[in-house]
């Protein structure tokens, strides 16, 4: 049976606390641009059953505008839950009213709008300049199709919906955690921790939640404040899932139960979608996907219904997979991916 670990997490990759050591400010393979591929980067059972990486944002900010969708030609905009990378009670985003613009778009000391988002990577200025007059661009909330306004980095532009970060400042990436790496960007016991891995690098990168030192996978590392504490938050519902390994066989019924909601000793607790991938005599390969983050909790409750982990990797963290990147490396997000992780937390 394939262990729940990442990919290449064999010999030779960099595993655990040896093989894994540090090499630097990672920030290898510069974008990526593997968002979309839906099981992410060849990760078997990762994507929480096909969920991909968040539907069609992101699509539009690619620069190719076209006949992607909505009503009168229009695309859609992607809604908060629909993308399968927060939980479906999810409220979803609230329609943008068009009202004549209230926001200051003419800002002498501002930057033209097609120059911000051909610098955001969003396209050529031309397929801005397009975007913009196809009324697909808002600043602000308001929709804005006259070329030439100016704008200041700090205000908020979405195209098609999905926010772009202006602020090159702002920096995002997937990183690989090894087995036996704390979670914390030091330690005063000198055991190998998150910072090592960052050590090289100007900028204030912190981790979006934690994984216990015996888990591998996925960790967002980013200096961005508030999508960091929205996508730890359950209240945002952002999934996260993992690959764990437990002692089989698993009953055709754990699914059901899991779901229902299990009580822990710090409350109850439920997984969002749960399925086995694969079972041998013994032990079985099995995927859960939670929203809530509460410290040791899928193993909890796996120990909870009687089928302790014995190994656990996280693959996806809302749209976000851990895809091919190997334990100890990191990857900067690209583009759509960091739009899609802000719909994703509602931003
Ligand atoms: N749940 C766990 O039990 N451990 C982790 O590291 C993450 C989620």
């Amino acid at each position: 049976m394939t262990p729940p670990r990442s990919r290449d997490s064999g010999a030779g990759s960099g595993r655990g606390a040896g093989g894994g050591r540090p090499g630097g400010s990672g920030g290898s393979r510069s974008g990526g641009g593997r968002s979309g591929s839906g099981q992410g980067g060849g990760r078997g059972a990762a994507g929480a059953g096909g969920r991909g990486a968040g539907g069609r944002g992101g699509a539009g900010t690619g620069g190719r505008p076209g006949p992607r969708g909505g009503a009168q030609g229009r695309p859609e905009r992607p809604q908060r839950g629909s993308s399968g990378t927060t939980k479906r009670s999810q409220p979803t985003r609230v329609p943008r009213e068009q009202p004549a613009p209230t926001v200051d778009v003419h800002d002498p000391d501002g930057v033209r709008l097609q120059k911000l988002l051909a610098a955001a990577g969003v396209g050529s200025r031309r397929v801005c300049e397009n975007l913009i007059s196809e009324g697909r661009v808002e600043v602000d909330g308001h929709v804005v199709t006259e070329l030439g306004v100016r704008i200041r980095p700090d205000q908020t532009v979405h195209v098609d919906g999905v926010k772009v970060q202006l602020d090159e400042s702002r920096v995002y990436f997937a990183f690989n955690k090894p087995l036996n790496v704390v979670t914390t960007m030091s330690d005063e016991l000198g055991r190998i921790n998150i910072g090592d891995y960052v050590k090289d690098r100007t900028d204030r990168l912190f981790h979006v939640g934690r994984l216990d030192a015996d888990t591998e996978g996925l960790l967002i590392l980013t200096n961005d404040g508030e999508l960091a504490h929205r996508l730890q938050h359950p209240q945002y519902g952002v999934l996260k899932t993992y690959l764990a390994q437990v002692r089989g066989p698993v009953p055709r019924d754990l699914g059901r139960t899991l779901r229902e909601g299990v009580e822990l000793e710090d409350g109850p607790a439920s997984v969002d979608s749960f399925r086995v991938v694969d079972s041998q005599p013994g032990k079985a390969l099995v995927e859960v996907v939670l929203h809530e983050g509460r410290k040791h909790i899928v193993r909890r409750l796996l120990e909870a219904v009687g089928h302790p982990v014995l190994s656990l990797v996280r693959v996806q963290v809302g749209p976000i997979h851990l895809g091919d990147t190997k334990p100890g490396k990191m990857r900067k997000l690209n583009k759509d991916e960091v739009g899609k992780l802000y719909t994703a937390a509602g931003l």
